[in-house]
């Protein structure tokens, strides 16, 4: 089939010489550095971007500083609640337009942009909208001796940290973006969001659609550009707060870079390398339809999908047949295919980077199914499924961030807790069992942020979400995000 038309309004999206977007307007400064963004789907050139220069990110900061000792922190709670139930609003409005400016520069099939990134966006973005009126301090009764009929209280306030900086990778950019926007926003923050260079332009959109729900001028700040633009950011006297999403390199020189400049507050979602765990008792075809939904959507470009399958020996061979089969037979197509099953790597140096795992797999005779670039010209791979020679395997401990699965068998169940733990990521894992006894024995035992059963990569506003070991520092959503954004201040008081 071939792709959907593009709405005229994302048509002029990309004609309009997209830049950033600093205190409340859309910025394009003359003479910018511009960037090529790039159509994964068929390689061209959909658009050039501005790079935001030094002096914007500068004045990015600077509204953002205003903002926060203006017009957003005067702004009541309530309010803040009402206004970002507006932009939630308005989301919904401008979902279509918002899908295809997201498909288009990341590669995202056309279905889970609509059905997933831009409406679950607008639940994220209400759940946290209901927090703005709910987040309070404490009080406490001293126990300091009274010597002359005096007596003491005392009370904790919970208060905005300033402005944020966020960084943002580019596989969920609209929905990982909005996260740190509503959750800085509703702590009565305000926020400098520095987007992945490769796609810049769906919370660009969402920053004009801010400006219409009333949220003022300088509250969200939207720079545009490479990494040297997130050094600035973190560098600057006056961010308070870094949030970062992204790989686990850069989040480390991001986490040391934040605490020598001020011992800026810092916040690390980063990679994983996550264990799937199929216990002797699977059905088959439920194994292989969660093993579809979770590991292959968005090719494999999802934080906590898993990259590692560990089955148990009796059910191997017939999960990973029937795997292959299903994975052998689906629709290749570009992001706006609404037919495609499965699309192209986000840009081309991932392509690359998979086309190395790929050499290795072959050369090692790992392959099961896949391992082949398909013809472009867009970054199109085959879904692909790995053995793994044993439990060493470089396949079970590196992060391919794409549609490459590897799969070991496992015996007994303490093997198994051994084998998911020899990682030095800890975001996600699944367990997937019908005796709830033995899922609530393997849940402790687990080294992760998350622990799945019979589902994996399942994120809820409710539920918080973060990484142990090198797979960050912090959680988001429920009311875990408070503690990042706000700072607890202590009042003591003799009457
Ligand atoms: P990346 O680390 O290359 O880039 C992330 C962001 O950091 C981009 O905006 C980039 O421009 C910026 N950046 C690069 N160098 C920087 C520097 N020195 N200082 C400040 N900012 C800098 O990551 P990516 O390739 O965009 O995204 C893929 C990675 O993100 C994967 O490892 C994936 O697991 C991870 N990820 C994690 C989560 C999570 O919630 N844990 C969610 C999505 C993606």
């Amino acid at each position: 089939m071939s792709d959907i038309p593009l709405l005229s309004s994302v048509q002029r999206f990309l004609d309009s010489n997209p830049g950033s977007f600093v205190d409340g307007r859309s910025v394009s400064e003359p003479g910018a550095e511009r960037f090529e963004l790039f159509n994964p789907s068929n390689a061209s050139v959909l658009t050039l971007v501005s790079h935001a220069s030094e002096a914007l990110v500068e004045r990015a900061v600077q509204a953002a500083s205003g903002a926060f000792h203006g017009s957003w922190g005067s702004t009541t709670p309530y309010l803040r609640g009402v206004a970002l139930n507006r932009l939630a609003d308005l989301i919904e409005a401008n979902a279509e337009e918002l899908a295809q400016l997201e498909s288009l520069s990341s590669g995202k099939s056309i279905h889970l942009t609509r059905q997933l990134e831009v409406p679950q966006s607008v639940v994220f973005l209400r759940y946290f909208a209901g927090w703005a009126t709910k987040i309070h301090g404490q009080t406490m009764t001293p126990s300091l001796p009274s010597f002359q009929g005096e007596q003491y209280a005392a009370f904790t306030l919970r208060e905005a940290v300033g402005v944020v900086a966020g960084i943002t990778p580019w596989n969920f950019s609209l929905m990982i973006g909005l996260w740190k926007i509503a959750s800085a926003l509703t702590c009565g923050c305000t926020i400098v969001l520095k987007p992945s260079e490769f796609t810049p332009l769906s919370l660009l959109r969402i920053a004009e659609l801010a400006i219409e729900a009333g949220i003022p001028a300088g509250a969200l700040n939207i720079v545009n550009g490479s990494g040297r633009i997130g050094q600035q950011l973190i560098g600057h006297k006056d961010i308070a707060k870094v949030s970062f999403t992204g790989s686990v390199p850069t989040g480390v020189a991001v986490g040391k870079a934040a605490l020598s400049a001020n011992l800026t507050r810092v916040t690390l979602e980063l990679g994983g390398k996550n264990p799937a765990a199929f216990l002797a008792d699977v059905d088959v075809d439920a194994a292989v339809e969660g093993i579809l939904q979770t590991a292959y959507v968005h090719q494999g470009q999802v934080c906590a999908a898993p990259e590692r399958l560990y089955i148990h020996r009796s059910k191997v061979e017939a999960i990973c047949a029937k795997l292959a089969e299903r994975l052998g037979a689906m629709k290749v197509g570009g992001a706006l295919d609404e037919a495609a099953q499965f699309g192209p790597l986000a840009n081309k140096a991932h392509h690359d980077k998979i086309l190395g795992f790929f050499a290795q797999a072959n050369a090692r005779g790992q392959v099961i199914c896949g391992g082949k670039p398909l013809p472009g010209p867009g970054y199109f791979v085959q879904p692909t499924l790995l053995r793994a020679l044993d439990e060493h395997d470089p396949f079970l401990q590196e992060e391919t961030f794409g549609p490459i699965v590897t799969v070991l068998p496992f015996d007994n169940e303490d093997e198994l807790v051994r084998m998911m733990n020899d990682s030095p990521f800890g975001l996600g894992a699944s367990v997937w069992t019908n005796d709830l006894a033995k899922a609530m024995r393997l849940i402790p035992r687990i080294e992760a942020g998350t622990v799945w059963v019979n589902m994996h990569t399942f994120l809820d506003p409710a539920v918080p979400f973060g990484g142990v070991k090198g797979s960050g520092i912090g959680r988001e959503f429920g009311s875990a995000f408070i503690d990042d954004y706000t700072e607890l201040k202590s009042v003591m008081m003799r009457f």
